[in-house]
């Protein structure tokens, strides 16, 4: 009798069957039971290079990969020399959701991207993991590149707590009220902001929580033009003011009025 060999490879991969397949087949017929996988992939937020070994292992073994814009994925899947269907997602479109949970449902592992970053932060594809959740599929979330992570990172103002509201609403007086409960909080808040918009919101800012609130804002991170700006929200939003065109990509960090209490304010981790 041939031997059999049972190999539960739930949650370990499409990596992991590949290299089964290459090299244990050798051994005996090995029946491979892999549990359908909804896999989260973050991608680059502008540096190519920034994509992760595992988010490249995720892509070329997934059976398809579910993306907010198939035009902008396939040329990221172009760049890596990845070949896979692609299938768009939109939120508002019930069912397209649903064709990528048909998807899921006939056994197959997809990738779920979005046009930058980490799906589903300020992207869209929550709705299509929570129906994958409710629907019983098994869901794994890769950890990658977010620029909300990398601003606060580079900011240099906390180790602790944060209060990320994403993209304020248009409306000024929403989003003033949104900024003012956040910002009570008395942690650091960060936001998201389009060119078209920094320098109304840097002076929504200062209208509402101060002019001399202090903001740092981080432009292009990761790219060639990453640059950092730090001051009063009224300095900032009149130095981009005094630019003929604001271009790039914005996260704004509003600070605390003052940081030197941050020792006394961060809970004690060994209390
Ligand atoms: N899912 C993405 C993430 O994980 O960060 C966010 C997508 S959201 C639609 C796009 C916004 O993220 C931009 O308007 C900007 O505020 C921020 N962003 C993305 N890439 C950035 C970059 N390279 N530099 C600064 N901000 C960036």
């Amino acid at each position: 009798m041939k031997l059999q060999q049972l190999i539960i490879l739930q949650k370990k991969g499409p990596a992991v069957v590949k290299f089964f397949r290459k090299f244990a087949l050798p051994h005996g017929p090995i029946i491979l039971y892999t549990l359908t996988m909804l896999y989260i992939v973050p991608t680059p937020i502008g540096n190519l290079q920034d994509i992760t070994l595992r988010a490249l292992d995720v892509l070329k073994a997934a059976d398809a990969v579910l993306c907010e814009d198939t035009r902008r994925t396939q040329i990221l899947l172009t760049h890596f020399a990845v070949s896979k269907p692609t299938y768009r997602y939109n939120e508002n479109d019930e069912r397209s959701i649903q064709r990528c949970l048909e998807l899921l449902q006939s056994g197959k592992t997809c990738a779920l991207v979005s046009d930058c970053g980490t799906p589903c932060i300020s992207d869209p594809g929550w709705k299509l993991v929570r129906a994958a959740v409710a629907a019983g599929i098994n869901v794994s979330s890769l950890p990658g590149p977010s620029a909300v992570a990398c601003a606060l990172a580079g900011a240099g103002i906390t180790g602790g707590a944060f209060t990320f509201l994403g993209f304020l609403p248009r409306k000024p007086g929403k989003a003033a009220k949104l900024m003012a409960g956040a910002y009570g909080l008395n942690l650091p808040v960060v936001l998201y902001e389009s060119p078209y918009r920094v320098v109304k919101m840097l002076t929504l800012i200062a209208k509402t929580l101060g002019e001399n609130t202090p903001v740092i804002v981080a432009r292009e991170l990761s790219k060639v033009y990453e640059e950092w700006v730090r001051g009063t929200a009224q300095q900032v939003a009149e130095q981009f003011a005094k630019k003929t065109k604001v271009q790039g990509e914005f996260v704004i960090i509003i600070d605390r009025p003052c940081t030197e209490t941050e020792e006394q304010d961060e809970p004690d981790p060994n209390f």
